[in-house]
Order: C-alpha cells, then sequence, then structure tokens
C-alpha cells in the first residue's frame, strides 16, 4: 500500500514532465494570440456548486464525485471539471463589472470516480477556455477556430470536428416530447442508466456508448429540426464563419448535452485511434448556467481538452520534442585539495549561469570521465595536484578530444566567456 499509487492516478516522473512544460508552452503562447487570460480557481469546492453547475442527471455528478465532509461538517468536492468553477469566481469577483466578454482559461487538475484505462484517470487534467457575456455566433466560431488552431499547432493530424446545436429550453421542449414518443416503445432494449434517463435527461440516450443504446438511436428525430428561428440563424451564421475561418467541420445529431442551461453550439474533436477515449476536446455554449449559479442571465460558450489524450496523441503521432539533455561543464577534480578547489569554481560556474557538475566520492580519472560523458558535458576541466602546483587546469573539449592548458587566473573568465 504505502509503496502503491491510488488507482486511476499518475506520477509524471523526470523524462516525461518535459513533455507537458512542451504543452503547457503551446497553451500559454497560443492563448496569448486569442487574448485569453489564466485563472487559477482552488482543487475543491462546496458539493453545491457541482450539482448546479454540472447537473444533478449527469453521470460526473451521479457516480463519479469525489466528495467528503469536512471537519467544519461541509460537504466539500474536488473538482471533476473547471467551468462551474471559473463561473462561481466570475460572479464572486465581479469579473462582468468592465462590462466586456470575459476571455478565461486554466490548466490544472481534475478528480473523477471514473474507470480507469488508457486516456481515463481519476486525477487528470484540463485546458480550458471559457468567454462569457457575449452571445454572437462569431464567437463560437472564435472559440472552435481557437481549438482547431490549437491542435493544429502541436502538428496533430486526423483529427475530426462534429458540430451539433443543442437549441435551447424554448425549442429543446418539443425536440424532448418528440424523442420520448420515440424512444418510448424501446425502452426495453435500452441499458439502465438509458432507462433512468428517459424521463429525466432523454437527450442523453443519443450519445450513450452502448451498442444497444446505440442501434436503437438509429433514425431518432434530430433535434436541428425543431430549432427555434434564433437558434437556427445562430447556428447557420456559426457554420458560415467556420467556413470564413477554414475550419472543417461535420454535422453529427448524437452530440449532446442534456441540460436546460446547455444552449445552441455543441462541439467535439476527435481522434479515433484513441478508441473509447477518442474525445480529445470537447465544448460548447452554457447560456443558462450563470443565471443557474444566481448571476444575470450571461451566454457563455467554452471547452475543455484532456492533456493526457494530447500527449497519447502526440505520442502516437511521434510530435513530442526530442529531449537534449546537457550540461556545460564537468569539473574532474583528482586529490583533496583539487576537490576544495573544482567546488569553489564550481558554484562560481553556476552563478556566472552556466550548467555545471563534478563527480562525487573519490573518483579515478577514468571514471569521472565517464560521468562527464554519460551527462553530455562539452567541457571537461582536469585539476590534479600537479595542475595546482602549475597553477593550471586542463580543458578538454568532450566532442574532439583536443586539449588545452588554461592558467587558473583566468580559468572562470575563459569557461564563462564561450557560454
Ligand atoms: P468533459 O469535461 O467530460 O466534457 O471532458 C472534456 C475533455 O476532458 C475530454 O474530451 C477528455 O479529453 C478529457 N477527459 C474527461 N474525462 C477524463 C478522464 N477521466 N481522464 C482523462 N481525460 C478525461
Amino acid at each position: 500500500m504505502l509503496t502503491t499509487i491510488p488507482r486511476g492516478t499518475k506520477d509524471i516522473l523526470p523524462g516525461a514532465v518535459e513533455d507537458w512544460l512542451y504543452l503547457e508552452g503551446k497553451i500559454r503562447d497560443i492563448c496569448r494570440l486569442y487574448q485569453f487570460k489564466e485563472i487559477r480557481t482552488p482543487m475543491f469546492e462546496h458539493t453545491e456548486l457541482f450539482l448546479r453547475g454540472i447537473g444533478e442527471t449527469t453521470d460526473v455528478v451521479e457516480k463519479e464525485m469525489y466528495t467528503f465532509t469536512d471537519r467544519g461538517n461541509r460537504s466539500i468536492t474536488l473538482r471533476p471539471e473547471n467551468t462551474a468553477s471559473v463561473v462561481r469566481a466570475y460572479l464572486q469577483n465581479k469579473l462582468y463589472g468592465d462590462g466586456n466578454v470575459q476571455k478565461l482559461f486554466y490548466i490544472g487538475s481534475m478528480f473523477r470516480y471514473d474507470k480507469p484505462q488508457a486516456g481515463r484517470y481519476r486525477e487528470f487534467h484540463q485546458f480550458g477556455v471559457e468567454a462569457i457575456g457575449e452571445q454572437d455566433a462569431l464567437i463560437d466560431a472564435e472559440v472552435i477556430a481557437f481549438a482547431a488552431h490549437f491542435l493544429k499547432s502541436l502538428g496533430l493530424k486526423d483529427v475530426a470536428l462534429k458540430l451539433n446545436s443543442v437549441g435551447c429550453p424554448t425549442c429543446r421542449t418539443a425536440y424532448r416530447k418528440r424523442l420520448q414518443d420515440f424512444f418510448r416503445p424501446k425502452l426495453e432494449q435500452l441499458c439502465d442508466d438509458c432507462r433512468s434517463r428517459f424521463e429525466r435527461n432523454p437527450l442523453r440516450i443519443l450519445d450513450c456508448k452502448n451498442e444497444k443504446c446505440q442501434a436503437a438511436s438509429e433514425g431518432a428525430p434530430e433535434i436541428v429540426d425543431y430549432l427555434c428561428d434564433d437558434c437556427r440563424t445562430h447556428f447557420e451564421k456559426l457554420q458560415q464563419y467556420l467556413k470564413v475561418a477554414g475550419v472543417d467541420f461535420s454535422l453529427d445529431a448524437r452530440l449532446v448535452r442534456g441540460l436546460d442551461y446547455y444552449t445552441k453550439t455543441a462541439f467535439e474533436f476527435k481522434y479515433e485511434p484513441l478508441g473509447a477515449q477518442s474525445a480529445i476536446l470537447g465544448g460548447g455554449r452554457y447560456d443558462g448556467l450563470i443565471e443557474e449559479c444566481g448571476g444575470k442571465p450571461t451566454p457563455a460558450i467554452g471547452f475543455a481538452t484532456g492533456l493526457e489524450r494530447v500527449l497519447l496523441a502526440l505520442e502516437k503521432q511521434n510530435l513530442l520534442p526530442q529531449k537534449q539533455e546537457s550540461c556545460d561543464i564537468s569539473l574532474i577534480a583528482l586529490g583533496e585539495a583539487a576537490r576544495s578547489y573544482c567546488f569553489d569554481m564550481l558554484n562560481k560556474l553556476r552563478q556566472k549561469g552556466l550548467c555545471a557538475r563534478m563527480s562525487y566520492g573519490d573518483k579515478s580519472m577514468r571514471a569521472q570521465i565517464k560521468q562527464a560523458d554519460k551527462s553530455s558535458s562539452r567541457l571537461a576541466v582536469i585539476i590534479g595536484d600537479d595542475e595546482l602546483a602549475k597553477q593550471i587546469a586542463i580543458v578538454r573539449n568532450m566532442s574532439d578530444s583536443e586539449q588545452k592548458e588554461v592558467p587558473l587566473a583566468s580559468l572562470l573568465e575563459e569557461l564563462s566567456a564561450d557560454k
């Protein structure tokens, strides 16, 4: 137990951390281009926020939350996603104050009691954006183009964008009824989850991964045929703008979210080689959420992407940068007096901004040269009793083994000159 990590979590070890830093760097670069500003919210919130902000009938809330009572008897939940927290922060800190749309992004850990497998974890990391305070379909297109640009900037290929509109509470009422009429005679064929979704959240039956439910959904009525004028115009404009931006997409009537505060645009980027975990980025409009969380009605749209899945896709396509670990200088000391001299030099080189190292323990020249080689040092600086007596050091170029003598008096200056 003591040496075993909890199921569904992962250590990110040296060597892998570099991949994460690379990805996070790309994220920060692109967020700057699109003028999204970083926000950091707590890892845990009052449970109530997620019940409201995600919805009590969703799988995340019903089955996947890490909820506990703290010592002050409050119900607390580790965040399973970050949109609700961002909306809470937006309201609590009155970010709407300046009247402008707020463009925010986050990177961080999320927690879901999910069934762990490749690309699915209990602690995972999301990069997400939220644009709060604008209803123009132009911003929907901008956010989707942003997501496409982000994936493209990593070099990822074969990623497909699926698009749908889930309408608004007005047009969804009629559609919901039609959908229930469609599924009522097929209730027996649905999985247990979908049978309970039938009354509470029938749209969700459409995106159930169970084969029987998918078969039963064949020929189901499509929400796009039920959109009200406002939602239809918005959807048409969005498609026009995406074409202007050169973003390819296909329409997918099964892409749904069942809750009232999800409105209009829904989208997902899929990378099929990840199989059941092919959804690498998903998002949509949530014009009802801010009001649900206690604010004034405020339109908003966002997306979230799972960084583990993006990294898996990058690995599959061999797109992760090569790791080059190297050190500028290895100091090779022979004898105790030389070791003290070299330790002093080591610290001075580091103060000058050079990566420098020396071996521990009293090792032979051969062993130390071997370690210098292993650390990919550019130069080895060899100092023994003889060199100390002559007040010189031998500086060896590790790539061609060329050596030269350098007076100790000018050694620091010379080593730091060709930094
Ligand atoms: P969602 O918040 O469920 O819309 O998920 C957004 C994105 O987060 C998905 O497209 C995945 O890339 C990622 N994701 C969701 N759940 C997990 C999980 N358990 N493990 C890893 N990534 C996940």
